[in-house]
Protein backbone atom coordinates (compact mmCIF):
# COMPACT_ATOMS: atom_id res chain seq x y z
CA UNK A 1 0.00 0.00 0.00
CA UNK A 2 1.15 3.47 -1.01
CA UNK A 3 1.38 6.17 1.27
CA UNK A 4 0.93 9.51 0.52
CA UNK A 5 2.35 13.06 1.94
CA UNK A 6 -1.60 14.45 0.83
CA UNK A 7 -5.02 14.21 2.23
CA UNK A 8 -8.10 14.72 -0.35
CA UNK A 9 -11.51 15.95 1.04
CA UNK A 10 -14.38 14.49 -1.55
CA UNK A 11 -16.50 17.34 -0.05
CA UNK A 12 -14.85 19.94 -2.18
CA UNK A 13 -15.65 18.74 -5.37
CA UNK A 14 -19.18 20.22 -5.03
CA UNK A 15 -17.45 23.52 -4.98
CA UNK A 16 -14.53 22.46 -7.68
CA UNK A 17 -17.15 21.86 -10.72
CA UNK A 18 -15.15 19.06 -12.05
CA UNK A 19 -11.53 20.71 -12.75
CA UNK A 20 -9.90 17.26 -13.52
CA UNK A 21 -13.08 16.16 -15.43
CA UNK A 22 -12.31 19.19 -17.56
CA UNK A 23 -9.62 21.33 -19.38
CA UNK A 24 -6.92 20.19 -21.89
CA UNK A 25 -7.46 17.13 -23.87
CA UNK A 26 -6.45 13.93 -22.03
CA UNK A 27 -7.43 9.89 -21.69
CA UNK A 28 -9.89 9.00 -19.27
CA UNK A 29 -8.91 4.95 -19.38
CA UNK A 30 -11.47 2.16 -19.24
CA UNK A 31 -10.64 -1.80 -18.65
CA UNK A 32 -13.40 -3.96 -19.77
CA UNK A 33 -14.67 -4.49 -16.30
CA UNK A 34 -15.29 -0.59 -16.53
CA UNK A 35 -17.00 -0.75 -19.70
CA UNK A 36 -19.25 -3.85 -18.82
CA UNK A 37 -20.48 -2.03 -15.97
CA UNK A 38 -20.70 1.55 -17.23
CA UNK A 39 -22.69 -0.08 -19.66
CA UNK A 40 -24.77 -1.87 -17.35
CA UNK A 41 -25.33 0.88 -15.52
CA UNK A 42 -26.61 3.21 -18.30
CA UNK A 43 -28.97 -0.06 -20.36
CA UNK A 44 -26.66 -0.36 -22.92
CA UNK A 45 -24.92 -3.03 -24.96
CA UNK A 46 -21.42 -3.66 -24.30
CA UNK A 47 -20.19 -3.02 -28.24
CA UNK A 48 -23.09 -0.21 -28.41
CA UNK A 49 -21.82 1.73 -25.80
CA UNK A 50 -17.82 0.85 -27.09
CA UNK A 51 -18.55 2.10 -30.28
CA UNK A 52 -20.09 5.41 -29.06
CA UNK A 53 -18.11 6.33 -25.70
CA UNK A 54 -14.71 4.37 -26.22
CA UNK A 55 -11.66 4.92 -28.26
CA UNK A 56 -8.38 3.15 -28.75
CA UNK A 57 -5.38 4.86 -27.49
CA UNK A 58 -2.43 2.41 -28.19
CA UNK A 59 -2.96 -1.16 -26.58
CA UNK A 60 -5.35 0.58 -24.06
CA UNK A 61 -8.84 2.25 -24.32
CA UNK A 62 -9.89 5.62 -23.48
CA UNK A 63 -13.69 6.91 -22.51
CA UNK A 64 -13.74 10.16 -25.69
CA UNK A 65 -14.30 13.45 -24.68
CA UNK A 66 -16.00 16.68 -26.32
CA UNK A 67 -15.50 20.30 -26.57
CA UNK A 68 -17.22 22.09 -23.50
CA UNK A 69 -19.72 24.93 -25.07
CA UNK A 70 -18.41 27.35 -23.24
CA UNK A 71 -15.41 27.60 -24.50
CA UNK A 72 -13.15 26.03 -21.80
CA UNK A 73 -11.34 23.12 -23.43
CA UNK A 74 -12.64 19.82 -23.48
CA UNK A 75 -14.62 17.39 -21.16
CA UNK A 76 -14.78 13.97 -20.75
CA UNK A 77 -17.96 12.53 -22.27
CA UNK A 78 -19.78 11.90 -19.11
CA UNK A 79 -19.35 15.47 -17.51
CA UNK A 80 -22.71 17.24 -17.49
CA UNK A 81 -21.44 20.61 -18.07
CA UNK A 82 -24.97 22.33 -16.77
CA UNK A 83 -24.74 20.62 -13.09
CA UNK A 84 -20.98 20.18 -13.52
CA UNK A 85 -20.88 16.59 -12.42
CA UNK A 86 -20.30 13.10 -13.43
CA UNK A 87 -23.02 11.38 -15.11
CA UNK A 88 -21.87 8.27 -14.54
CA UNK A 89 -20.38 8.95 -10.51
CA UNK A 90 -21.46 5.45 -8.86
CA UNK A 91 -19.81 3.08 -11.99
CA UNK A 92 -16.88 5.57 -12.90
CA UNK A 93 -13.80 4.36 -14.28
CA UNK A 94 -11.27 2.99 -11.69
CA UNK A 95 -8.99 5.84 -12.58
CA UNK A 96 -11.64 8.27 -11.32
CA UNK A 97 -12.45 6.29 -8.49
CA UNK A 98 -8.48 6.43 -7.60
CA UNK A 99 -7.92 10.65 -8.56
CA UNK A 100 -5.89 12.10 -6.57
CA UNK A 101 -3.88 8.56 -4.99
CA UNK A 102 -2.22 8.18 -8.07
CA UNK A 103 1.33 6.54 -8.11
CA UNK A 104 2.60 9.61 -10.25
CA UNK A 105 1.38 12.00 -7.49
CA UNK A 106 3.58 9.80 -4.58
CA UNK A 107 6.82 11.72 -4.98
CA UNK A 108 5.45 14.69 -6.33
CA UNK A 109 2.15 16.29 -5.40
CA UNK A 110 2.57 19.62 -5.67
CA UNK A 111 1.25 20.35 -9.42
CA UNK A 112 -1.80 18.52 -7.53
CA UNK A 113 -2.08 21.38 -5.29
CA UNK A 114 -2.61 23.85 -7.91
CA UNK A 115 -5.20 21.61 -9.58
CA UNK A 116 -7.15 20.12 -6.94
CA UNK A 117 -8.76 22.00 -4.22
CA UNK A 118 -9.46 18.69 -2.05
CA UNK A 119 -6.04 18.12 -1.68
CA UNK A 120 -3.97 18.88 1.58
CA UNK A 121 -0.38 18.64 2.29
CA UNK A 122 -0.20 16.35 5.63
S1 LIG B 1 -10.18 18.54 -9.15
FE1 LIG B 1 -10.27 17.69 -7.09
S2 LIG B 1 -11.87 18.85 -6.02
FE2 LIG B 1 -12.10 19.19 -8.24
S3 LIG B 1 -13.62 17.66 -8.89
FE3 LIG B 1 -11.58 16.79 -9.22
S4 LIG B 1 -11.15 15.63 -7.35
FE4 LIG B 1 -12.82 17.02 -6.88
S1 LIG C 1 -16.03 9.44 -15.89
FE1 LIG C 1 -16.91 11.00 -14.58
S2 LIG C 1 -15.40 11.36 -12.97
FE2 LIG C 1 -14.36 10.32 -14.67
S3 LIG C 1 -13.52 11.95 -15.96
FE3 LIG C 1 -15.52 11.40 -16.79
S4 LIG C 1 -16.95 12.86 -15.84
FE4 LIG C 1 -15.05 12.86 -14.62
Amino acid sequence: MLEYDFTFDPSKCEECGGKCCTGESGYVFVTPYDIEEISKFLNMDFNEFSVKFVRKVGYKYSLTEKIQKDGKGHACVFFDEETRKCQIYSRRPKQCVSFPFWECYKDDFEPLLKECIGVCKK
